[in-house]
């Protein structure tokens, strides 16, 4: 199949070529949607092509609160129809396969074949199972809505259960498995025990000091049991096996614990779609691209959010050439009008400017109506920090429109904290 007929959704049109081949982005999430929303700002862009498989954006650093019933779908999902509508960028609602980068062509899951003048490479990141075995068929995952039901439909069996000393695992000590752990214990109350797993000596390794000690003191106060210094050698339905930390005198010793169920929260891997020729990656499948964002030894490729790897920034260490820039929707998010400015400049013949990542600090959602918050110097948790986190991230949803019907929404009081059952 050859190029598919896409639609303009700003004239209702098929979509006139300007002379250029289109910029395709592949991938929808916070790195592909800002960036194809900032390419459209630019006056006599060539066309735009967004492809993505699902038909909703998700914001991804508010779904604990679409857990907890403290926000809805609607709010932290919207879909591409409203949120694309007028903006002149198509959408083909598929996912790439393959790209050929020596004949620029993309090529999708339902057969379809698009050539490019500029492609965004933005499909971000899933979850590492480490080869840990028992992961994918046994643990829940927490990144998509429909992992959102499968563990409020385990909520509610908790909830409505007549067991007792149910528990729940969660496993990864980053801020993910730490603000899940916190929110499922206020849904759960006294229905379940929560088991927080972590390989490491601690918690929230990367986190600032401060948000470090509140998330700590939260897993406290909600009697969150922690293992850290644990690893997991398998997961099975009803059971992990690990081996916990301080070793005895003859080494560690492998134990079995009864779950519930398993939420699997360690480690980022990414799984582009497959590159020809295939480009450098570093140890998590995250690939190798310029200071100005460019895809190493390729002119006309991008690489914005989780899936890229920044080499060679100024003031990178020699001697650790892929300097660690967080996996955020902060990162990406800054990324996105560096990368449309960068398309525009190489367009045009003109020199490409370098991304510089400005670190706007950390907030950490901390069970109901509370979070964490520091940066720039500020520091604030419990209830007040929670409000803010709120503002914070409203000011980032996509389009207007949308950040005014959360705001009412708000306002209506129809978004406080909740349990759902
Ligand atoms: C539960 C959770 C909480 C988080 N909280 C925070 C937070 O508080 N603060 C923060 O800064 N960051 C947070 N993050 C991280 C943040 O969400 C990511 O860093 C950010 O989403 C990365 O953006 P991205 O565009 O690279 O990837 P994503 O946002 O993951 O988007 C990737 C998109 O690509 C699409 N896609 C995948 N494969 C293909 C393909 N082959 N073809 C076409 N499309 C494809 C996917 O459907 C998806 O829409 C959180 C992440 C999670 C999972």
């Amino acid at each position: 199949m050859q190029q598919p007929l896409i639609q303009d959704n700003r004239t209702g049109q098929p979509q006139q070529g300007v002379g250029l081949d289109p910029i395709v982005i592949a991938g929808g999430g916070f790195g592909g949607l800002y960036t194809a929303l900032a390419l459209a700002e630019q006056p006599g862009h060539p066309p735009l092509v967004l492809v993505e498989p699902n038909d909703h954006f998700l914001f991804l650093p508010l779904l604990y609160e679409l857990l907890s019933g403290e926000l809805r779908r609607w709010q932290i999902a919207p879909g591409y129809q409203s949120l694309l509508a007028g903006k002149g960028i198509g959408w083909l609602r598929d996912k790439v396969d393959r790209i050929d980068t020596n004949s620029r062509q993309v090529h999708t899951g339902q057969g379809h074949t698009l050539t490019y003048s500029r492609l965004v490479l933005a499909t971000g990141a899933g979850s590492d199972d480490f080869g840990v075995p028992g992961v994918r068929e046994h643990a829940l995952g927490f990144r998509t809505l429909a992992d959102v039901d499968r563990l409020q439909a385990v909520v509610r069996i908790l909830r409505e259960g007549s067991l007792t000393g149910q528990r729940l695992a969660i496993v990864g000590g980053g801020p993910s498995g730490v603000e899940l752990a916190c929110k499922l214990a206020d849904m759960l109350g006294d229905r379940a025990g929560i088991e927080l797993i972590e390989q490491g000596p601690s918690l929230l390794n990367g986190s600032r000091a401060f948000n470090r000690e509140q998330g700590l003191l939260a897993l406290q106060r909600r009697g969150v049991r922690i293992r850290c210094g644990t690893r997991v050698l398998a997961v099975h339905g009803g059971y992990l096996e690990l081996v916990p930390g301080g070793e005895g005198p003859e080494g560690p010793t492998p134990e079995t614990l009864a779950v519930a169920a398993v939420i699997w929260a360690a480690g980022l891997r990414c799984q582009p779609p497959a590159l020809l020729p295939a480009p450098a990656c570093d140890n998590r499948g995250r690939l190798l691209c310029g200071p100005d964002l460019r895809l190493q030894d390729h002119a006309d490729i991008f690489v914005v959010g989780d899936l890229g790897a920044i080499q060679g920034a100024p003031g990178t260490d020699p001697e650790d050439p892929v300097p660690a820039t967080p996996t955020t929707a902060q990162v990406a998010f800054q990324e996105a009008p560096v990368i449309a400015a960068n398309i525009g400049h190489s367009l045009v013949g003109e020199p490409l400017e370098n991304f510089a990542w400005k670190d706007l600090g950390e907030m950490l959602s901390l069970g109901l109506g509370e979070a964490s918050l520091t940066g720039a110097g500020f520091t604030l948790a419990g209830p007040g920090a929670y409000q803010l986190r709120r503002l914070a991230y409203l000011a980032r949803l996509p389009g207007l429109p949308l950040q005014i019907r959360v705001v009412a929404g708000w306002l209506a009081g129809n978004d406080g904290p909740k349990i759902q059952s």
